[in-house]
């Protein structure tokens, strides 16, 4: 009795800790306890044990060999918690004491908390699950927002509508944070005229905390206690303030809690306010604003996302004056001069404020997150350095990555320990591991074939499980039974729907890609997901446009767009398609990561040499199309890019894939999936990706190169 009470409230708390949502039996136990609720309640680990009575779990436990398996995934767990030799502890120890703390105004780490708005908030997720298993000292600091982002529901003119779904804290993974009396710590920022009084939950990431601060309180105006309640809700004016909260609310949490960070790292100029609450902080210790920057400076990276103008914060001199009325003078007294933090002209009082300028001007180091977005970074931001070249700009480069485990299907990882047992994760990063993929005796053609067939079939029936439901909600009859088809090459496309990302390019030239797709010998089929920005009708058009191919074209039953994109939608899609198709208009996507995802469940990129392809790709591990260079001219490079797109799709996809052997094997198809695997997945992950952060950026000149596991 005893010993089972003990083992539920282990359980419990591993519910409470996302550690379980990258580790197949601890979610296995959840899905296990309520098959159905594990559904209705959306893979909610801590909802479904609240769902089932105490004494059912208690009957439940009571079984010994289910008892048993719970109990070697605590064990399990509290060995990963509790481990002291890792990576982090030989080659960063200093952080253990002293952490970094990632700022970022979204983090993507499950459906259940959907606080990210896309690619942006999935990395810095991944990158606080990657610290955790290194062992890094680093905890992220972010906002709860009450009602998340947006879903998604198209309706009968097949246009995007959005709504919102209140989140409840108390049926999350979330801890209220409490001081030492279990009172809860309140903080407090001056915005605009007022005080605004915020609590915060901490997420736990395996052995990383998140504090996500929140202003819901009493005592707080409307205005602000509404000052969380979407990600970056609103106009430019909720935006600057939430903005205040995160980079000044949250370096005045670390303090509440007696963190005291050696590195802060602006992931996106969103959180660069940070910087002005830290040169406050030196002044109010009396010491001259010059200095107070430096030694700011030296505290403070930067990691900028995007070279899409809109995708930077600007902000007009009157709304900074007014949100930052209350904190400019205790850091820079003078306002024009306190302007100039956030100009590239300081000079120029027409200039507006610039967040990534901030985050330049208040940082020892800033980067790219890739090759190319660094050299389009440099050029971009050369007007701020103009004595040196532009090579000379100091902003460098990590390619972004994924968490390798995370981005796994449970499939995938079952054929793993299947293959290799219970401890087969370890070794996961080695190149070793994926080099023995190329190795026919180690993994037959067969088993490959056949763990895509299963993936692809766990897709099509969970698209038309979510269209019939998507259909009648619109009272439409469906035909679930004729929508995809589990033979047929199955190509994937599921992002923001911004217009630079050209969701419909594949479609352009119309007669083609229908002659192409309609081969009745070798048929292609699309799964479209994405969100389009609330204001932006083009993207709105766009998606618009698929869902009109999808239900009146001749391409109808071989096109689906499905509804409200999210991580669950992106962990199926990215693990049952064959060919995930990236066509940004190069070179605007910065690095792009779903296309990482692809690779780790077997499937294979079809994309732009731009982003990390274009480092990845090696001409025999996917697709390519065009070249690694793009013309000057925007509808020229449409031209080219939907010409090139056609022809390696009709020229190399569709026979690699349908050329099959006496055995019916695509031996062609299955060998670049071997190479995909044996070549990209031992680098494009944050288990790289953040052992870089550390020794380029975090730690400079102290932690040695070189990849080596725990
Ligand atoms: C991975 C992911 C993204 C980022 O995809 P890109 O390739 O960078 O566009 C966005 N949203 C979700 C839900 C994801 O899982």
């Amino acid at each position: 009795m005893g010993e089972t009470r003990n083992l539920l409230e282990r359980l419990r708390r591993l519910a409470r800790n996302l550690y379980w949502t990258w580790n197949q039996e601890a979610l296995e136990i959840f899905r296990e306890l309520s098959p159905r609720g594990w559904q209705d309640l959306y893979h909610n680990a801590v909802a479904v044990l609240e769902d089932i009575s105490e004494y059912e779990l208690f009957v439940r436990l009571e079984d010994p060999f289910f008892a048993g398996r719970v109990r070697r995934v605590l064990n399990d767990f509290d060995a990963y918690m509790n481990r002291r030799e890792t990576w982090g502890s030989h080659h960063a120890p200093e952080l253990l004491e002293r952490p970094v703390a990632y700022f970022s105004a979204e983090y993507g780490f499950h459906e259940t908390l959907p606080i990210a708005a896309g690619g942006l908030g999935i990395l810095a997720g991944d990158h606080a699950r990657s610290a955790s298993d290194l062992g890094l000292g680093l905890v992220g600091v972010s906002l709860f927002y009450r009602e998340g982002y947006f879903h998604q529901a198209i309706n009968r003119e097949n246009w995007q509508t959005e709504y919102f779904v209140p989140l409840n804290p108390a049926t999350l993974p979330l801890d209220p944070v409490v001081d030492g009396e279990g009172n809860r710590v309140v903080g407090e920022v001056e915005i605009g005229l007022g005080r605004v009084r915020f609590h915060a939950w901490r997420v736990n990431v395996g052995r990383c905390p998140v504090y996500l601060l929140d202003t819901n309180r009493p005592e707080n105006e409307p205005l602000f206690r509404e000052l969380t309640l979407h990600v970056y809700g609103g106009d430019s004016s909720t935006r600057i303030m939430q903005e205040v909260l995160l980079g000044i609310g949250g370096v005045r949490l670390l303090r509440a809690l007696g963190i005291t960070p050696s590195i802060y790292h602006m992931n996106e100029g969103h959180a660069a306010f940070l910087a002005l609450e830290l040169i406050r902080e030196e002044v109010a210790a009396g010491r001259p604003f010059g200095e107070a920057l430096e030694r700011t400076k030296g505290r403070c990276v930067f990691t900028t996302h995007t070279p899409v103008e809109a995708g930077h914060d600007f902000f007009g001199t009157g709304l900074v004056k007014y949100a930052l009325g209350q904190i400019q003078p205790q850091v820079l007294p003078d306002f024009g001069q306190f302007m100039g933090l956030g100009r590239v002209d300081p000079s120029d009082d027409g200039e507006p404020f610039c967040m990534t300028v901030l985050a330049l001007k208040t940082s020892r180091a800033a980067n790219a997150v890739s090759e190319l977005h660094g050299r389009v970074s440099r050029r971009m931001w050369h007007r701020l350095y103009p004595e040196g070249t532009e090579e000379e700009v100091p902003i460098g480069h990590i390619t972004n990555g994924i968490h390798l485990v995370g981005w796994m299907k449970g499939t995938v990882r079952s054929f793993w320990r299947h293959k290799l047992g219970d401890g087969w994760h370890r070794d996961v990063h080695s190149p070793e591991f994926w080099q023995r993929v190329l190795d026919p005796e180690f993994i037959s053609d067969e088993e490959i074939w056949a763990l895509r067939y299963r993936l692809r079939r766990a897709l099509v029936e969970f698209v038309r499980r979510r269209s019939l439901f998507e259909r009648l909600r619109a009272s439409e009859s469906g035909f679930y039974e004729r929508l995809l088809d589990p033979d047929v090459l199955t190509i994937g496309f599921a992002r923001r729907f911004a217009v630079y990302k050209r969701a419909p390019l594949v479609f352009e030239d119309y007669d083609t890609i229908v002659k192409l797709a309609t081969d009745p010998r070798r048929p292609i089929q699309f799964i479209f997901s994405g969100k389009a920005h609330p204001a932006d009708d083009e993207g709105k058009r766009r998606i618009q446009k698929i869902i009109h191919l999808a239900k009146y074209s001749e391409l109808k039953g071989r096109i689906v767009f499905i509804e409200n994109y999210d991580v669950h939608i992106a962990r199926q899609m990215t693990s049952g398609c064959d060919v995930w198709m990236n066509t940004p208009r190069r070179p605007l996507e910065a690095s792009g990561t779903s296309g990482q995802k692809i690779v780790a469940n077997g499937g294979l990129n079809l994309s732009i040499l731009d982003g990390w392809w274009r480092e990845g790709y090696d001409g025999t591990n996917g697709f390519a199309i065009g070249e690694d260079d793009h013309p000057d001219s925007v509808m020229e490079q449409d031209r080219q890019d939907n010409a090139g797109l056609l022809r390696v799709l009709g020229e190399e996809v569709v026979s690699s894939f349908y050329d099959r052997d006496e055995r019916g094997i695509p031996r062609d198809w299955i060998g670049r999936i071997r190479r995909s695997m044996a070549t990209l997945l031992p680098r494009y992950t944050t288990w790289r990706m953040v052992q870089e952060y550390t020794r380029k950026y975090y730690l400079p000149g102290r932690a040695p190169a070189g990849g080596d596991s725990e």
